[in-house]
């Protein structure tokens, strides 16, 4: 889980192809241009572009639950404590793994394997080979716009710290997810 934001803004570029140039030499050109996240697989980023797809949502920091009898797997919300509301930041992003055990780290492996990722997360659609959204900060060039397009949690969510653990299951939303 990465609720911190690294940026490392490629924002597409729009060419416009020179009145002289031929369209398919534009063309090929394009396909040189695109960013990272289109040219890239995602075991082919490096770290800054891997955590600059991190939009700060926060999402995956909401606690889930798991139906024992089905396997499903509900969102809540109730946030992890280490997770600054007012910011969208972990509070211990460095020593997230060895406070909170079950804080995934993630890698391209994880992000093809892990079915409880939000739907909107940038490296499950990645690895789904979706599109990132116009409210992507890469796309947009400001993190204002997780916020606007009512993606990022902050504000929105409860401290596990506020609730006991035997009534989170009255917190089961989909409206976040
Ligand atoms: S859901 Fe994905 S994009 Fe959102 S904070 Fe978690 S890792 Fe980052
Ligand atoms: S420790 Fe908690 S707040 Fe920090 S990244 Fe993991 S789930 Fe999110």
């Amino acid at each position: 889980m990465l609720p911190r934001l690294l940026f490392c803004c490629s924002p597409k570029l729009l060419y416009k192809p020179p009145s002289n140039q031929d369209p398919s030499e534009f063309s090929r050109m394009n396909k040189i241009k695109k960013p990272f996240w289109e040219s890239k697989s995602l075991d082919e980023m490096n770290k800054q572009e891997w955590e600059s797809l991190c939009d700060g949502c926060a999402r995956c920091c909401l606690q889930k639950l798991e139906d024992i009898d089905t396997g499903d797997i509900y969102y809540t919300q109730i946030v992890c404590q280490l997770l600054d509301q007012k910011t969208g930041n972990c509070c211990q992003y460095e020593k997230r793994s060895e406070l909170v055990p079950t804080c995934v780290s993630l890698t391209p492996e994880k992000t093809r394997e892990l079915n409880w990722m939000p739907d909107t997360c940038a490296y499950r659609l990645l690895a789904e080979n979706k599109p990132l959204p116009a409210w992507h900060p890469l796309i947009s060039g400001t993190p204002d716009t997780v916020i606007a397009a009512g993606i990022s949690i902050r504000g929105q969510a409860i401290s596990e710290a506020d609730v006991p653990e035997d009534e989170w299951e009255s917190y089961i939303t989909e409206k976040l997810i």
